[in-house]
């Protein structure tokens, strides 16, 4: 069964595979490394461009454990889940520090390295050393458990396990392994999509589970629903006589760790008499924008931006580094997550929405 799995596979791949895409034309380990920790949780049509832009600043692993963390995530702001930018640039380090620049050459040893998992260990080891080694991200888990209709969400150890044990069967031996590897994301990135999977052009058609008994839409099982709470913050935009704002570059770790925000205050009463503690100068205009969301992973998070413009010479304690003035305007090298890149970017071009209230 697993031998007519991967050459059904493998026949569907010459023909219809992705063959050109950006990591893919040289398959070092950085490489497919960087295009696999992106490709996480991200569409590949979105991260071709970030792809580009990172490793034309960051060739190889040398260059990136050389890196200015800030410039780091500067070039991930937008991709989203910064701890992945962050990993990476300890990853590196521990690669030229503990490997001489090497990449590790088994799996454990990958494994060890800051934000590789197996499948991100076992797609680089596949695909850029052609050692046989299964993956199990997304795509694959989506393939296989609609070909073998497993029930369960794949959260649950026992399903990831049967998962990996059926990854590990249709794997082939090293000479067709990075064909299969590429073969698998593909056909669920292309093929096997989450909604309306193509499955008359599929290599499986008529061998698949879910496909005989009608039920594609019901594998893989989706992750139990939870209830995630709701929480506010205020934003600070506090504007000089320059016409720059003040940002703060936020705590390593945690929410946006490393990135560099607006002030962030519980209330506009805190807020007002934490600027009148700092600044040394009047508070000229206050203006209240209109509040948004921005949900993460765990709780749904409203931001309630406040412009203060600040009246004559505006003096501030310099926190080592931790606080800059930025020109809405600047193109800054610095990394920003979404919600202050929308409001700078309105900020620039003067459209911010004015609070109803
Ligand atoms: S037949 Fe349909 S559901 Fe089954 S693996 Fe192919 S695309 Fe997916």
């Amino acid at each position: 069964m697993s031998k007519e799995f991967s050459s059904r596979l493998l026949a569907w791949f010459d023909k219809h595979g992705r063959h050109d895409l950006p990591w893919q034309l040289e398959q070092t380990p950085y490489r497919v490394w960087i295009s696999e920790i992106m490709l996480q949780q991200t569409q590949v049509m979105t991260v071709i461009p970030y792809f580009e832009r990172f490793i034309k600043e960051f060739p190889n692993v040398e260059a990136l454990a050389k890196a200015n963390l800030d410039n780091v995530l500067h070039l991930w702001t937008g991709l989203g889940y910064y701890a992945r930018a962050r990993n990476c640039f300890k990853a590196a380090k521990t690669i030229v520090e503990d490997y001489k620049g090497q990449f590790p050459c088994t799996l454990d040893e990958m494994m060890a390295l800051p934000g590789i998992g197996r499948s991100t260990a076992g797609a680089i080891l596949s695909l850029a050393r052609e050692k046989r080694h299964p993956i199990l991200d997304g795509n694959v888990k989506r393939v296989l458990s609609r070909y073998h209709g497993i029930e369960g969400w794949s959260g649950k150890k026992q399903v990831e396990d049967e998962l990996w044990s059926y990854a590990e069967a249709h794997t082939p031996s090293d000479d067709s392994v990075r064909d299969y590897t590429q073969a698998i994301m593909d056909l669920g990135a292309t093929i096997c999509v989450r909604r309306n999977p193509d499955c008359q052009a599929c290599p499986f058609t008529t061998s698949c589970f879910a496909k005989k008994t009608g039920r594609q839409h019901e594998f893989p099982a989706s992750k139990p629903k939870k209830i995630i709470p709701d929480r506010e913050t205020v934003f600070a935009i506090i504007e000089n006589n320059k016409g720059e704002v003040l940002l703060q570059q936020r705590p390593p770790t945690g929410i946006w760790g490393g990135l560099w925000c607006f002030p962030e205050f519980s209330s506009n009463e805190l807020m007002a008499g934490e600027i009148k503690k700092q600044f040394a100068c009047k508070i000229k205009q206050q203006t209240k924008y209109k509040s948004f969301k921005h949900t993460f992973s765990h709780f749904h998070l409203k931001i309630k931006p406040v412009h203060i413009r600040l009246e004559g010479q505006v003096n501030r304690v310099n926190d080592e580094g931790l606080s800059q003035w930025v020109s809405p305007a600047e193109n800054s090298k610095l990394g920003f997550p979404a919600p202050v890149v929308s409001l700078l970017k309105e900020l620039n071009n003067k459209k911010v929405v004015l609070n109803e209230s």
